[in-house]
């Protein structure tokens, strides 16, 4: 397998795409070109992007094909030994899970543009680039020369987006065994060195709750705008971060939120890319791969995110407060909280998982899944006396599952927090995972058990903060709950 990709039209944002399929030994083959990527669990359908879309023989023929689904040809390949399907795909999204190219850059998620052949997924791809001499390339993929990279089945190609242009800044460093890397596209302000140490402490507080690193190397890709930007996509070993200033923040602040969305990222790579719901494992490119599990894979993770920063020492107390108490306006402040749980809404990012919605219809993974996970952390701490906390039962989604090829399920998942809190999780589940208007009472319930209260402030939004006065009890489970302990 193998794609050859140049600049079309850099004024009107278009690649050049040919991907040569060869030991071809049947009448017929199906070409799929995915509907949507992981990370975001909603169809995209990219298809729509793609034009003057051919297919030729060795010999520059044309070769009969049909459209059978929106993103599914069907070719002829009687009598063919390898065909050349060419077609020039529209890059002009430059957020962190798209592609862009313009006078400045080449961006490229391959999962937009690239396809696989049914029943092949699993070979190799090769990749050649047709680039200004001066361009390098930022990529998990391999660099197996000027301009050439590979991958070692389709699944790790779409999860491989790249950076190539004449202006990369490249910076590395070493967190255990692995080498972690940072490049910017596009200009910035940053304070390079500290953030490369506060990488590396946040990085070595993950790698703590899980036990260890699994990649060599590690990528992160941040693409400066000049626009307001900040999103991120997670892959298997690095993630691409779309960042733009705005006005009115400080530099400080913005610095933060890097930070902050960062993290959020990096501990995707354990829990998503390699953690996986047993309905996302393999994932399924040509339709929606629905779980009620968002909770976790996106609700934990924002919990872990700013929780790492915390615990790392890279955030005070205060920040983290503050953090937490941003994230509680937004729950407070959508009435679907009384209306739709955080599972079902899970099920429904396919339906209107990434747009504000209809009023009042529905929460997100994100803002009551880590609400929830709060709630699960506090309790293990409480209920084994400082003993336990959800780092062991993510250790264990890691250890035990991903690592012996296996995914999860919510019956897992719930006898891990039974597990290791040693109560029944019955309440949590009918009530915070599947009921809906009670996350808020629960959080503050748990709370308590860590000395913590949700109080009233000036604007009228609740706030975290620490009680001045706390038990022997409270004041063990508040340093379990905030610090990094062996
Ligand atoms: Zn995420």
């Amino acid at each position: 397998m193998h794609y050859h990709i140049s600049i079309a039209d850099v004024e009107q944002h278009f690649i050049q795409l040919t991907y040569t399929i060869s030991h071809l030994h049947q009448d017929s083959i199906n070409l799929q070109l995915p509907a949507w990527r992981p990370g975001r669990y909603e169809l995209q359908n990219f298809a729509k992007n793609v034009r003057l879309f051919e297919i030729t023989d060795g010999s520059g023929n044309p070769v009969y094909y049909r459209k059978i689904t929106k993103d599914r040809w069907q070719v002829n390949t009687k009598g063919l030994k390898t065909i050349y399907v060419s077609y020039q795909y529209y890059a002009h999204q430059p957020d962190a899970g798209a592609c862009e190219v313009n006078e400045h850059y080449l961006y490229i998620n391959p999962v937009h543009c690239c396809m696989y052949v049914e029943g092949r997924m699993d070979e190799p791809y090769t990749l050649s680039f047709e680039l200004p001499e001066d361009y390098r390339i930022a990529s998990q993929m391999e660099q197996t020369g000027m301009h050439q990279l590979s991958a070692p089945n389709f699944d790790y190609l779409v999860d491989s987006p790249l950076f190539a242009s004449n202006c990369l800044e490249h910076h590395q460093f070493n967190v255990a065994e692995t080498t972690i890397h940072i490049w910017f596209q596009g200009s910035h302000t940053f304070d390079v060195n500290r953030l490369m140490d506060d990488t590396k402490a946040y990085a070595l507080a993950q790698i703590r709750v899980f036990g260890d690193l699994p990649c060599k190397d590690y990528h992160f890709l941040y693409l400066m705008h000049d626009m307001p930007a900040r999103h991120g996509v997670e892959h298997l070993d690095s993630t691409v971060i779309s960042l733009g200033q705005l006005a009115d923040q400080t530099h400080e602040e913005f610095y933060q939120d890097v930070l902050a969305i960062s993290s959020h990222e990096l501990f995707h790579l354990w829990n998503i890319k390699r953690i996986r719901p047993e309905e996302m494992l393999p994932y399924d490119f040509t339709k929606e791969n629905y779980s009620t599990l968002g909770y976790v894979y996106e609700g934990v993770t924002t919990y872990y995110g700013d929780l790492m920063l915390l615990q790392s020492g890279v955030w005070s107390w205060e920040q983290y407060a503050a953090s937490f108490s941003s994230d509680l306006k937004r729950h407070i402040d959508n009435p679907g909280r009384f209306n739709y749980s955080v599972a079902a809404s899970s099920w429904d990012t396919w339906l209107d998982g990434y747009v504000q919605g209809v009023s009042g219809r529905k929460v997100s993974i994100y803002i009551e899944g880590m609400i929830a996970a709060a709630i699960a952390d506090i309790t293990i701490i409480s209920n084994s006396n400082g003993k336990y906390s959800l780092h062991n039962v993510m250790q264990d989604l890691y250890q035990k599952y991903y690592k012996h090829g296996r995914g999860y399920s919510e019956v897992i998942y719930r006898e891990l927090l039974e597990y290791y809190s040693g109560v029944s999780f019955n309440r949590y589940f009918e009530d915070f995972i599947w009921g809906k208007g009670k996350l808020l009472s629960g959080l503050e319930e748990a709370l308590l058990l860590v000395g913590c209260v949700l109080n009233t402030n000036k604007h009228g939004y609740l706030i975290l903060e620490k009680r001045t006065k706390l038990s022997e009890v409270e004041q063990l489970a508040f340093n379990k709950w905030t610090t990094l302990q062996n």
